[in-house]
């Protein structure tokens, strides 16, 4: 049966892109999807942690990785995949359906959220993150961080370096020791939860359950980033649909999730070259 592609790939972020990579390298027609931009979570990354090699960015890495993934035949399309059917496999993409003999689902994971009522409507009024992005907004002002994981910890100490205060809000700290050591230098670390934000139409305070006020101007939240796996939801376990990065909800490096999208790139070869 013809389809209108090889492959699609759902999510342009570096596990997406390095499936893409793999499989049009193997002379197969592929395009990728992206809800916002390709490059995913690089775009909002400084300088770049655990990264072999000559030091880059997050935005560098990403032209860099897009034009060699175009440069291959890779086409980007731009729009949310809603779903997929399995048979005739079917992605529902922004522009309609469109029907492929594989899929690679690589969308990450949400950004972070507070379990606190009403959260949402502080997104762009102070609720960010990311500290590359948002970070010079607050350049003098008093900042919270909210997380518990390594790139919690970086993102403060970056905060650091623009904002008058940060303060670190963890309710189960889980960041090495040497940030912690890098942290002591330059971020106030609470153990604790959040329980509330409050400001008068942009943010003003961030209250723990405890109940410390914190005078904040921005809140940085990197809590409950869960994995975007809903696409994957109710898929028969033969479909030709693989999952890579993030998604799976493994480690959260760039250079896993690049692991993880070649496996799966290579997986697709495999699956379609025995068909
Ligand atoms: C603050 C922070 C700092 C970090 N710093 C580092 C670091 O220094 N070094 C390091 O190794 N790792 C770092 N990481 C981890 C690293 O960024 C991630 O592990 C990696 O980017 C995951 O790549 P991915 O391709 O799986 O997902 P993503 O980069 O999240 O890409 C997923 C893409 O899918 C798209 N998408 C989602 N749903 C849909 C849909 N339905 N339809 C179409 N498109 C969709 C999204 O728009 C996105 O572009 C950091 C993470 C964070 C949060």
């Amino acid at each position: 049966m013809s389809t209108d592609w090889d492959v699609v790939v759902v999510g342009a972020g570096i596990a997406g892109l390095t499936a893409a990579r793999a499989c049009a390298e193997r002379d197969l027609r592929v395009v990728a999807h992206d809800a916002l931009a390709p490059g995913g979570q690089l775009i909002n990354l400084g300088a770049l942690a655990d990264w072999p090699g000559p030091p880059t960015t997050g935005p560098d890495l990403m032209g860099a990785l897009l034009t060699d993934v175009m440069d291959r035949g890779v086409e980007i399309a731009y729009g949310e995949v809603t779903g997929l059917r399995a048979d005739p496999l079917t992605v529902e993409a922004a522009e309609g359906p469109v029907t492929t003999r594989a899929v690679v689902v690589a969308t990450g994971r949400r950004p972070g959220r507070l379990d606190v009522p009403g959260a949402d409507a502080w997104e762009g009024r102070g609720l960010s993150h990311c500290a590359t992005c948002d970070g010079p907004l607050h350049a003098g002002r008093e900042v919270v961080v909210v997380g518990d994981d390594e790139w919690t910890a970086r993102e403060a100490l970056e905060l650091a370096g623009i904002a008058k205060r940060v303060t670190l809000v963890g309710a189960a700290p889980g960041w090495s020791a040497s940030s912690t050591r890098r942290l002591a230098e330059a971020v106030e670390v609470r153990t604790g939860t959040v329980t509330a934000l409050e400001g008068d139409g942009t943010l003003g305070a961030v209250r723990l359950a405890d109940g410390e006020v914190l005078d904040a101007s921005g809140v940085f939240v990197y809590t409950h980033a869960d994995p975007r796996s809903e696409l994957l939801d109710g898929l028969p376990a033969d479909a030709a649909v693989w999952s890579a990065g993030d998604v799976t909800g493994a480690d959260r490096t760039l250079l896993t999730a690049a692991a993880d999208g070649l496996r799966a790139g290579l997986a697709v070869v495999a699956r379609l070259e025995e068909s």
